[in-house]
């Protein structure tokens, strides 16, 4: 997934923080991937309200698939856990 900046056009990613993925493992990771803001390399942090209706639509379905995803790690982890 990938998004261009509404301001220069370039390529923006996730803010995403090394500290974050390594104090709250994968899914803390998916989660912040989620809802975390989106920052480009130029213009800096993004807010959602300056993408096109388009792309915010794009980024709530990968929202939801991502939290889905999530959910489904979760589940799992638990079916594993209860199985051995
Ligand atoms: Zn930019």
């Amino acid at each position: 997934m990938s998004y261009k900046c509404p301001r220069c056009g370039e390529p923006v990613h996730r803010g995403y923080s090394r500290g974050a993925q390594m104090t709250a493992g994968l899914i803390g990771a998916a989660f912040y991937a989620a809802f975390g803001s989106f920052v480009c390399k130029k213009c800096g942090k993004i807010a959602k309200e300056e993408f096109s209706p388009e792309e915010r639509r794009k980024m709530t379905n990968g929202t939801i698939l991502l939290v889905i995803g999530g959910l489904a790690l979760i589940g799992l982890v638990i079916w594993l856990w209860t199985i051995s």
